[in-house]
């Protein structure tokens, strides 16, 4: 500090002069008024108190003899306002008793008159400088106890280690955590030590000593254990300062106590436990509840399985023989038309199974979807010629608006689209009388919208989420008397799988849109299958004798398919179970295996992975035969070592054509039956009495097959031709060409 900054720090400062002679008064306060920042006048010491207990001057200034109160007696009665005021006094007369009183009074400075300014300059200048280290210090004190209120506000203390001599020093709030008294600490890091829990001391000591040892950063929590049990927790860092060769001199640590949070923390951990516990439990039951639905489930599986094989396995043997005999050349006309309705109403019944073993198949989650290429212009073309018909049949407008192009083959589920397309616009067709039924479609990237809008009877809004239930019907829809309420759900589920979700804008007599957007991406060249040529008559001329072994429990089912091959010409040989033709792929060494799944004694699985194992036994073609609803199966067979398989009830074309793709063969097709189509259309009905083609235009109209097939019953005994092929268009439902037929006349 030097005399510029005391004398700028004077300047700061104010002053009481106290003087009686009015001249010398004067004087000294034009001197003082230089010095410092105000200068209050006082001619006796009454009024020199007066004037301290008004402004609180910093520094006084006073001669001794004055009237009323002389200097010194003002000066007692300063400091016992303030004993710490600087006090300089100026007087004629250097009397001991003066002298004294002034010691006693503490003066601190004595300047004799005549004044001489640069002694009382420096006088001024030591007051200053004591003033300005009293300010310091009172600064220091009160930031020392700011820093204390905040360590303890904060729960943080310190400690400073002299490694030198192992005397430690620490804070007030260390002590208050330790809750130890300073007399009773011993001052060494042992003692610290000591009120470490003893569970936590070594750790404490270990992260210590590799600290002083390698420098590592000490940043630790850990418990200590005071005297009265009670247990806290503390947060701890410690610095450790060094010489120029790295050796500990002193460390210095902090140590907060954390207690608090860590209490919550481990309230916390014990809530997120007893959660997790909790959830376990809860876990368990759900995991519990979830295996008995998947067992409930798979129980549901098995009836279904079973259900379907029980269904399906008479139904093959119905459809299959009522075929067969259907193409005797012997048989009546009569039996022929039976024959036709055993057909027609074994169709329509597995249809039925289909419908119900979807909807429970989906229902089971069992339902898949099979994505492969096919060609979509085929697929919409062969929709909408179907479509078609029907809408023409209740002189309803059809229309497919296409916008944009289409690609032509795409990736995904034909069977599941073709399925959707149809319930949607048969739908469509079903609720509306008069109007316009429409397929819009909107290719966008590797998608496509699909939107079927008709002007039929409409939806109510409340019906929007109900329509997609599983066999619910609106009043409308019960009126109808036909549907089963299963077509939008299967439908729904269906457009899941595919991707997309349908919606439904209606109102009621308004007509009713259904929208889905699916992905089906285009495709360059795919692989499809050649459209099958017609029926199959027999082996194509030239051909060796395939043998081929028919492996199937159901006796009905075992001749039916031990027929319908050997009419072609096929070696044939029968067995009943897996055992005889792993037997028999032996001793008659077949070409062929068809080979029913599920058969007592050994399962067509096993059978087929035994005669896989046998020496030829991966060459031969074994394909499967299944009444199993399930699509999955399918991966089962295949990996069981089956190259391909059918489901029950068989379809003899596809019988025929998994043949003719596993075998090196050729067969002799029957023409293509629209040759009947044609004499439908171009059929002279004008023999007919008149209120029979009325009847009958009515009826086809209708699409009412009962009533048309009554009628043709009446026809035939006079009309035999025309009542044969009209019985044929009925069947394939070319209502169609009979109202064309009829409109010729
Ligand atoms: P259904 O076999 O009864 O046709 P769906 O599941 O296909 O069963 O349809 C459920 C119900 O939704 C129908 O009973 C019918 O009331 C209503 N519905 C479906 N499509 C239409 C439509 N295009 N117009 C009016 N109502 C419809």
């Amino acid at each position: 500090m030097n005399d510029i900054d005391d004398l700028d720090f004077l300047n700061t400062l104010t002053i009481l002069y106290a003087e009686d002679d009015d001249h010398i008064r004067g004087q000294l306060a034009q001197f003082l008024k230089r010095r410092c920042a105000n200068v209050y006048l006082a001619t006796n010491g009454k009024e020199g108190i007066e004037l301290f207990e008004k402004h609180r001057p910093d520094i006084v200034v006073t001669d001794v003899l004055m009237p009323i109160t002389d200097g010194l007696k003002m000066g007692e009665a300063i400091r016992a306002i303030n004993p710490k005021v600087p006090i300089i006094i100026t007087t004629a007369f250097e009397e001991p008793r003066y002298f004294h009183r002034a010691i006693d009074l503490g003066v601190d400075k004595y300047v004799t008159k005549p004044v001489d300014l640069t002694i009382l300059e420096s006088a001024l200048l030591k007051c200053a400088r004591a003033i300005r280290s009293e300010m310091a210090l009172r600064d220091l004190h009160e930031r020392t106890s700011e820093l204390q209120e905040a360590q303890h506000i904060a729960k943080l203390g310190h400690w400073r280690l002299d490694l030198a001599n192992g005397k430690l020093s620490w804070s007030d709030e260390f002590l208050r955590i330790f809750d130890v008294e300073a007399a009773r600490f011993g001052s060494s890091y042992a003692a610290f030590l000591s009120i470490v829990h003893p569970e936590d001391r070594d750790f404490v000591d270990r992260a210590y000593q590799a600290h002083l040892a390698e420098n590592t950063e000490y940043d630790i929590e850990h418990r200590i254990l005071l005297e009265d049990g009670t247990i806290k927790y503390v947060h701890e860092r410690r610095k450790t300062e060094r010489d120029l060769e790295g050796k500990p001199i002193t460390t210095l640590g902090t140590v907060q106590d954390i207690t608090d949070r860590k209490l919550v923390e481990l309230e916390l951990e014990q809530h997120r436990q007893h959660l997790e516990e909790l959830v376990a439990v809860r876990t368990g039951e759900l995991e519990k509840s979830k295996n008995e639905a998947e067992s409930a489930n798979r129980a549901k599986s098995i009836f279904l399985a079973n259900m379907s094989h029980e269904l399906r396995t008479p139904l093959n043997a119905i459809l299959g023989f009522a075929q067969l005999i259907e193409r005797d050349p012997q048989l009546s006309e009569g039996h022929r038309q039976e024959l036709q309705t055993i057909n027609r109403a074994g169709r329509h019944l597995l249809a039925l199974i289909n419908d119900v073993l979807e909807i429970s198949r989906i229902e089971a989650g069992h339902t898949l979807t099979q994505n492969e290429a096919f060609d979509l212009c085929e697929l919409l073309e062969s929709i909408e010629e179907m479509i078609r018909m029907r809408a023409e049949a209740k002189s309803l407008t059809f229309n497919v608006e296409r916008l944009g192009e289409l690609p032509h083959f795409v990736e995904g589920d034909a069977h599941h689209l073709r399925q959707v397309l149809i319930n949607l616009l048969g739908n469509s067709i079903k609720y509306t009388d008069n109007g316009t039924v429409e397929l819009k479609l909107a290719a966008n990237d590797d998608s496509i919208r699909f939107q079927i809008t008709d002007t039929g009877i409409g939806i109510a809004s409340e019906d929007f989420q109900n329509i997609f239930k599983a066999f619910f019907q609106t009043e409308n829809g019960i009126a109808k008397g036909d549907g089963t309420g299963l077509g939008l759900a299967i439908s729904k589920e269906f457009v899941r799988l595919m991707g997309g979700e349908i919606t439904v804008e209606s109102a009621i007599g308004q007509g009713s849109t259904f929208t889905f957007t699916i992905p089906l991406p285009e495709v360059d060249s795919p692989v499809i299958a050649p459209k099958s040529q017609g029926r199959v008559i027999s082996l194509a001329e030239g051909q060796p004798t395939y043998r081929v072994l028919v492996v199937e429990d159901n006796a009905d089912n075992r001749l039916l398919l031990t027929r319908i091959l050997e009419n072609v010409g096929f070696e044939v040989k029968a067995v009943d179970d897996g055992k005889q033709a792993v037997e028999a792929f032996q001793t008659w060494l077949p070409d062929f295996i068809w080979m029913d799944m599920r058969m007592p004694v050994m399962d067509g699985y096993e059978a087929t992975k035994e005669i896989r194992k046998m020496p030829n036994g991966q060459y031969i073609k074994i394909a499967a035969l299944t009444a199993s609803a399930f699509v999955e199966d399918r991966s089962s067979i295949l990996a069981a070592g089956c190259d391909d398989m059918l489901t029950k009830p068989l379809a003899e074309d596809d019988l025929f054509e998994v043949m003719r793709r596993l075998l090196p063969l050729e067969f002799r097709y029957e023409l293509p039956l629209q040759s009947d189509d044609v004499r439908v259309v171009t059929l002279d009905l004008s023999c007919l009495p008149f209120e029979w083609r009325e009847e009958l235009s009515h009826a086809a109209e209708l699409l009412d097959i009962e009533a048309v097939q009554a009628l043709i019953q009446e026809i035939a005994v006079d009309f035999p031709d025309q009542a044969r092929v009209l019985e044929k268009a009925v069947g394939e439902f070319h209502f169609d060409h009979i109202l064309n037929a009829l409109n010729n006349v």
